[in-house]
């Protein structure tokens, strides 16, 4: 039976620390009651109270991880439907298929490609988080298993509808830690997969036509000890897949139907590199926790990324970065000296064209609540003397011989006051917009 909100909170830490984002450990055990929070987002609950409170409150979507423990992929354990009711807990990752059809060089060079391909967005670091090895077709399967733990340790898809294919595979002493992905179990190997699956603690995706029997399915692997279990789906029918992951997720979060508790993962078949960019995109934003694609083109994948970036950006965190003074490049005593709002992309917006720019400089950063420029100064988040106080607190000063300030072009209305009443009485009006940084430095900064 369901815990109550008053059982879950007597076993918590109780002391209110606010890390699981929540104000209370009350208010933290109501969500995690209406299965809104899992128990693994208390960091400090101990492994008794893990233990014992886990079952009857396991969160309605298993937390499934694929992987190496230094480089794990975890997904699942989604607790809404909607971002805005709360929040998406795991970013939706890409798989980059290996073709079976590929020699062993054209497989090496593929293998590079997919695990060097990074793309940096706003402070972060975007990849291609997973390699998926086709493995029927292939005469010799686990030499190409070998060949590619050589070249990396990214967790791994194992590609093959044949049980025997995959245990010769999970056998190899490359594979002991790996935790791969078994892809995939249906009605014809299901017995099987789910034997290997267990036997190995590997996780199996399962598939079928029907959700009823998607369920069915599940159910015998659960009985077969195969506990981690994911959704298997494909884009033949677009519309149809659709409905059928949506409605998987909502038996699953809605009414706790086990059965369907797992985290979904979408194979795109698609007739271009233009179509499985659109597909993945659909599938990022609704429901896939894995999307398999053929293409890693920048122009294909980057999209992909960037809007698994914003579905599953914390709605409820602000987008900031520490305010506190940054170098960028290696910046002495005649270097500029800018200044610039809180929020995330403001900063890295800036940064990004300073470092452009190749002027070395200091950027200091005002706290305003993660607001940028204009809504810090609709909202009444930042002023003349915050920013004066913030570049004392900073000891800006003493780091340059000069008394030059560049402000943000938005706010010239600033000038005179910050000459007026600091130490920097040559304020100057930079560009309104970031872009615009490096060719106003190559003719202002002397
Ligand atoms: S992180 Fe844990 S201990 Fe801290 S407030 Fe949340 S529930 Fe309580």
């Amino acid at each position: 039976m369901a815990l109550t909100g008053m059982q879950i909170y007597k076993s918590l830490p109780r002391t209110n620390c606010k890390d699981c984002g929540l104000p209370t450990c009350m208010a933290f055990a109501m969500q995690v009651a209406s299965k809104q929070r899992a128990l693994t987002d208390c960091p400090h609950l101990d492994e008794t109270a893990k233990d014992s409170l886990s079952e009857a409150s396991a969160p309605p979507m298993r937390l499934v991880k694929i992987g190496p423990p230094e480089n794990t992929f975890e997904f699942g354990q989604e607790t809404v439907m909607f971002r805005h009711e709360e929040k998406f807990h795991r970013n939706c990752g890409l798989a980059v298929r290996l073709p079976s059809a590929l020699s062993d060089a054209e497989a090496a060079r593929r293998v590079e490609r997919i695990k060097n391909i990074v793309f940096e967005r706003v402070g972060k670091y975007l990849k291609i988080a997973l390699c998926a090895v086709e493995l029927d077709g292939i005469p010799d399967p686990v030499a190409r298993i070998r060949l590619v733990t050589q070249k990396t340790n990214m967790p791994l898809i194992l590609i093959s509808e044949n049980p025997a294919v995959l245990e010769n595979c999970l056998k190899i002493e490359e594979l002991k830690s790996a935790r791969p992905l078994l892809y995939k179990a249906d009605e014809k190997n299901i017995e099987a997969c789910a034997e290997l699956a267990a036997r190995y603690s590997v996780p199996l995706v399962v598939t079928a036509a029907a959700l009823e029997i998607l369920a069915d399915l599940t159910k015998q692997a659960a009985a077969k000890g195969a506990a981690d279990l994911v959704l298997g789906f494909q884009t033949d029918n677009v519309k149809d897949t659709l409905k059928r992951i949506t409605l998987a997720r909502r038996a699953a979060l809605k009414k706790n139907f086990r059965a369907l508790g797992y985290p979904a993962i979408v194979e795109i078949k698609a007739q271009s590199a233009y179509d499985e960019t659109v597909l993945a995109s659909l599938f990022a934003a609704k429901y896939a926790g894995i999307i398999i694609l053929d293409n890693l083109e920048p122009w294909e994948v980057v999209p992909v990324l960037t809007l698994i970036e914003d579905v599953y950006t914390d709605p409820q965190v602000p987008n900031m970065v520490e305010a506190k003074l940054y170098k960028i490049g290696e910046p002495d005593e005649n270097s500029p000296v800018l200044f610039t709002t809180n929020f995330s992309l403001t900063y890295f917006s800036l940064a990004g064209e300073v470092e452009r720019s190749k002027v070395p400089a200091f950027i200091s950063v005002v706290e305003t609540e993660g607001l940028g420029v204009l809504n810090a100064y609709a909202g009444d988040k930042i002023s003349v003397e915050k920013i004066v106080k913030t570049l004392d607190d900073q000891q800006v000063k003493g780091l340059v011989k000069h008394n030059k300030l560049i402000i943000p072009g938005l706010l010239p209305f600033y000038r005179a006051e910050i000459e007026d009443t600091s130490e920097w009485k040559e304020v100057l009006i930079g560009p309104e917009t970031a872009r615009e940084v490096p060719g106003f430095l190559s003719r202002v900064w002397k």
